[in-house]
């Protein structure tokens, strides 16, 4: 059985334009179901036209490009991939449908992971192809390699930073710009050394490339550990690129286009977030991608006596709130770990029937995923057009009447502007304290994500209303 080569290329490109589709389907709400759609039929066609041509006897490389030979290798090569692809999927539906909302993050972490470990694979498994081109294929191999393990690692640790296995406070080893610039000087040595070394040295070569492994396996860890908390959004973004960047390397050793252009893809557009990302958080993006370069750790002050903090009754928040012309609700973490967004929308509809004016303010890192809370509001079927960005509602917080905290923290904490000292000193916030009145809904004193403590909690016009969000909202509801 044989398949044309420009079908499969054909294939190819319509999967490639479909990718495409999607991403600018995805930047939208009213489009983003679209943009699946097509992310699924792109995806379809990639799988189909891939599996084909592995068995079918074409080499889905153009030709003359130096990828390798590969010829059909017929049933059994089918046999293997389509066991491998029912393992793979019914792990993946298995996770995907127990996976909590709140749980997206380290399981994205975990999936970036798998990228470069594979990108590793297949570049250890193309060191030892023979190739036309030898100093281009070994550059593709070292670089392949150095990508897919970096990934590898920084991946893992996020995973466990996100999943809180380990602390998420920045590991501040001495001397840690110089130990990440000493690996990447390291490994243009080694990759000049691989090149020069002839083919038939197969173990000198394996051994070099397995140094390089082994540095880029420590960098990747070292790279993350040295990121603290707060900064965790941008690296998921960055390890979401660094992802892609593999899976393009990858492509450059199989010979496959659609693997590039979709490498390419997510490589830059993962970059393009991180950079947005960190222009929202006020932070420097070759710091963030250099593992925290140039930025001194900040402390976490424990001992600072903020005075006390004053609680209020689920009733007496219906209240305000009855006598309220105005109300910005800022929800965060908290509001997801409660699925509080159903009887928040239910509030929202209340309030806005009796004439209040109810917006929303959403910080860009509110949650644990880009876009978290626009999703959960969304899902609840909370109007688009009263769910503003941070930017567009702090100016406002000033002439606010009552603004409710759901389960937010870092986001809604001054002293990320007044405290040069913190953690997440630069971030930007929501002004929330420059209401007449703040209700914050959480269930202790506890500190958020970046494990500092909220000044906002202990301020004259703050209250604490304490418990689970999403029973305290229905409380309300029923008092109103
Ligand atoms: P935080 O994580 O700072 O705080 C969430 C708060 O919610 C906690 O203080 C917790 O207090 C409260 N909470 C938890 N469960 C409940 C519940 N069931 N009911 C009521 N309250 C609850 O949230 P923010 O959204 O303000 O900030 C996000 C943080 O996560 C930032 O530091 C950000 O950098 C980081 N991050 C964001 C990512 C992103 O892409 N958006 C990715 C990775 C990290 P208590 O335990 O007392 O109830």
């Amino acid at each position: 059985m044989t398949l044309s080569l420009s079908l499969v290329q054909g294939a190819y490109i319509v999967a490639g334009l479909l990718f495409i589709l999607a991403l600018a389907g995805l930047s939208r709400h009213e489009s983003a179901r679209n943009g699946v759609r097509f992310g699924v039929v792109g995806m379809t066609v990639a799988l189909v036209a891939t599996v084909l041509a592995a068995t079918a006897g074409v080499d889905a490389a153009p030709l003359g490009s130096g990828g390798p030979d590969r010829n059909g290798s017929g049933w059994l090569g089918l046999a293997l991939i389509a066991a491998a692809m029912v393992i793979g999927a019914v792990i993946g539906l298995d996770r995907a449908r127990k996976v909590e909302m709140t749980g997206m993050p380290e399981l994205i972490a975990m999936l970036h992971s798998f990228v470069g470990l594979a990108a590793v694979l297949v570049g250890w498994n193309s060191s030892y192809e023979e190739t036309p081109y030898p100093t281009i294929h070994d550059v593709e191999v070292m670089v392949g390699v150095f990508i897919g393990a970096v990934t590898f690692t920084g991946s893992i640790v996020a995973f466990l930073k996100l999943s809180a296995r380990i602390r998420s406070a920045p590991l501040m080893l001495p001397g840690r710009n110089l130990i990440n610039l000493g690996a990447i000087v390291a490994f243009f040595l080694l990759t000049i050394a691989y090149v020069a070394l002839p083919a038939d040295a197969t173990f000198a070569r394996a051994s070099v490339l397995g140094v390089v492994t082994v540095v880029a396996l420590a960098l990747g860890w070292h790279l993350v550990a040295s990121i603290g908390g707060g900064d965790m959004p941008v690296v998921v973004s960055m390890l979401n690129s660094y992802s892609g960047w593999a899976a393009a390397a990858a492509g450059f050793l199989l010979g496959n286009d659609l693997l590039i252009i979709t490498g390419a893809l997510v490589g830059s557009s993962g970059a393009y977030l991180s950079y947005i990302m960190c222009r929202a958080m006020n932070r420097s993006f070759i710091s963030v991608i250099a593992g925290g370069f140039g930025v001194e750790g900040g402390t976490v002050a424990t001992d600072v006596d903020y005075g006390e903090h004053r609680e209020i009754t689920a009733e007496a928040a219906a209240e305000l709130l009855s006598n309220a012309r105005s109300v910005v609700i800022t929800p965060g973490y908290g509001m997801a770990v409660a699925q509080a967004q159903y009887p928040v929308a239910e509030l929202t509809r209340t309030l806005r029937e009796r004439g209040v004016d109810v917006r929303f303010g959403i910080h860009p890192v509110a949650g644990r995923l880009p876009g978290h809370m626009n999703v959960l509001l969304a899902e609840a079927k909370v109007p688009y057009d009263i769910v503003l960005e941070m930017d567009e509602v702090n100016d406002d917080l000033k002439g606010t009447d009552v603004v409710l905290v759901i389960g937010a923290n870092d986001t809604v904490n001054p002293a990320a502007q007044d405290d040069p000292a913190s953690p997440i000193a630069g971030m930007p916030v929501l002004r929330v304290w420059e209401a007449e009145h703040v209700i914050v809904f959480k269930r202790s004193m506890a500190t958020g994500y970046a494990g500092v403590q909220n000044p906002l909690f202990f301020r004259e016009n703050s209250q604490m209303l304490f418990g689970d969000a999403k029973d305290r909202v229905q409380d309300i509801l029923r008092a109103l």
